[in-house]
């Protein structure tokens, strides 16, 4: 890797670990969650960055990808447990982090099982390390505290414009003998949950999607929406909530949303969802020859 991708590389960790403090720090009972949203994409886009994607603030049984929508009136409950994972970008390098924020403070353990699972598993990376041995720490840890992770979500290599990129980083032992190597950027995510399921699945919720490609799109407010996102994000995911500059009336932005999907030019990230409280920890490390660098701090 030449140097100034990992001067890049430490800088957007780094400055993704400061946005997600901000956001942890604004969810409180009561607090909007599109405000927390906004002020955290603000201070980022004020600060020369771009986001990796949406800020992602799912609550409870909600795993990931919930975003607030364009009129959210949702606020954080008094009991609730908020996974707040976000990360920002800059040419092309991407961050990427999660904390989860128990507001009624009575799920202690079960924060702490997924952020010890992290810990542990940023503990046992080097180069040469296979991936299953890194799930297979997650699990024990998990294990060992009551609860269950999640095995269909987990870390994944990060290269230039493509967060999730080949190889990933499992939530428990599936004897995959991928090895990590000296230089690779991997975000690792364990999600730990006290629900019966230890399978997220996909809800008919979606407020993010991707660019897939130019689909046949003939309406002129559809095509006005892609050539923003084509032009904007390109392989960023995306908010709805943030192309209403281009169509202010919310029913027609759904609209156009529903037929580039149609089309093909857009791929969707819907909500994931498990069967009990679910809580998460991510941190984006350097693979080093003996260790690993932990960037998100
Ligand atoms: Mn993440
Ligand atoms: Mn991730």
């Amino acid at each position: 890797m030449e140097e100034i991708d990992i001067k890049t590389t430490r800088e957007v960790g780094s400055f993704s670990y400061k946005a997600l403090l901000m956001a942890r720090d604004m969810v409180k009972p009561g607090a909007k969650l599109l405000d927390v949203a906004q002020k955290v994409e603000s201070f980022v886009k004020d600060n020369g960055f771009g986001c990796a994607f949406p800020i992602n603030l799912s609550v409870n049984e909600e795993a990931a990808h919930y975003t607030p929508t364009l009129s959210d009136e949702k606020v954080f409950g008094e009991n609730d447990i908020v996974k707040v994972d976000f990360g920002v970008a800059k040419d092309g390098i991407l961050g990427d982090c999660a904390v989860t924020v128990d507001l009624s403070e009575e799920n202690a353990k079960l924060v702490d099982a997924s952020k010890k699972a992290l810990e542990n598993a940023i503990a046992t990376i080097r180069h040469g390390v296979a991936v299953k041995e890194i799930g297979k720490v997650i699990e024990d840890t998990i294990e060992s505290m009551g609860f269950s992770p999640i095995r269909n979500l987990g870390g994944h290599l990060v290269k230039v414009h493509e967060l999730h990129s080949d190889i990933f980083v499992p939530n428990y032992y599936n004897g995959d003998d991928t090895v990590l190597e000296e230089g690779m950027t991997v975000a690792i995510e364990p999600f730990a949950t006290s629900g019966n399921r230890d399978l997220i699945v996909e809800s008919d919720v979606c407020e993010i999607y991707g660019f897939a490609g130019e689909g046949l799109v003939r309406s002129p407010d559809s095509r006005k929406v892609l050539k923003e996102i084509s032009e904007k994000y390109g392989s960023e995911p995306f908010a709805v909530r943030w192309l209403s500059n281009v169509i202010s009336d919310k029913f027609k932005l759904y609209l156009a949303i529903r037929d580039l999907l149609r089309s093909g030019s857009i791929q969707q990230y819907p909500m994931l969802v498990g069967s009990g409280m679910i809580t998460q920890a991510e941190a984006e490390v350097l693979v080093t020859k003996d260790g690993c660098e932990v960037l998100t701090k």
